[in-house]
């Protein structure tokens, strides 16, 4: 099976940039419109990450997978890297942060977003994308739900809405219906399992518990999102 390149932020030449992030073509003007709605209804929506590379993941999931990174469990708490077995490091990471390779940010199809204006009345505020930050009482409650109320209608849909065993809730990430089905429409066991195995992965931490392991991984956080 033949790896193709666009799918796991290998290759980025098909992608057009909007508002300093790549994106898939066919998603910029339905972001245009979806945020110029937001701003009608007093949202200033903005992406803080969109298109995000293979390498950029590696980096990451290396971090988390060394202890470089706090790993936290199901409940935004962090957990103590020592206590973990390598089989419970590699869920910790996928729980939060997909397999370089297989993350829906690789697509240019799909990005996280906060309301900008909360954070110019809160200039102090970090970011750090866990669900209390968007339900009642959180910084972002009001976009919360006005994505609630606006996604249904939209071109977009939360891939990560529900809590299905795999990737925890994200209200923050959003995919572009139309663009995100061509791609995940690759999406295969066989493939998959044909990608972990070349050496793009000769140099990700823990790689033999993620190939010992593919099936299951691929069931439960490739291919199981929310629709
Ligand atoms: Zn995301």
């Amino acid at each position: 099976m033949e790896i193709d390149y666009k799918l796991h932020g290998l290759e980025q030449f098909h992608l057009k940039m909007y508002d300093d992030f790549l994106y898939d073509p066919l998603s910029i003007p339905d972001l245009i419109d979806f945020f110029e709605k937001a701003e009608t209804d007093g949202i200033e929506l903005q992406a803080i990450s969109s298109y995000r590379g293979f390498e950029q993941q590696l980096t990451i999931w290396n971090n988390k997978a060394t202890g470089n990174r706090t790993l936290l469990d199901s409940q935004s708490n962090p957990l103590e890297f020592s206590t973990l077995t390598e089989k419970e490091i590699v869920d910790a990471i996928l729980r939060w942060s997909a397999l370089p390779g297989f993350s829906r940010h690789h697509w240019g199809t799909d990005f996280d977003v906060i309301d900008a204006k909360v954070l110019k009345d809160n200039p102090e505020y970090e970011v750090q994308l866990i669900p209390s930050e968007y339900e009642q009482n959180g910084i972002f409650q009001n976009l919360g739900t006005w994505l609630e109320e606006n996604l249904p209608s939209s071109p977009f849909f939360r891939p990560y809405s529900k809590d299905l065993g795999g990737v925890a809730p994200e209200a923050w990430h959003l995919s572009h219906k139309a663009s995100s089905y061509v791609y995940e429409q690759k999406l295969s066991f066989e493939y998959f399992n044909t990608v972990i195995s070349s050496d793009f992965y000769n140099t990700l931490h823990l790689i033999q518990i993620v190939r010992e392991n593919a099936e299951i991984i691929f069931e439960k956080y490739v291919d199981n999102i929310s629709r």
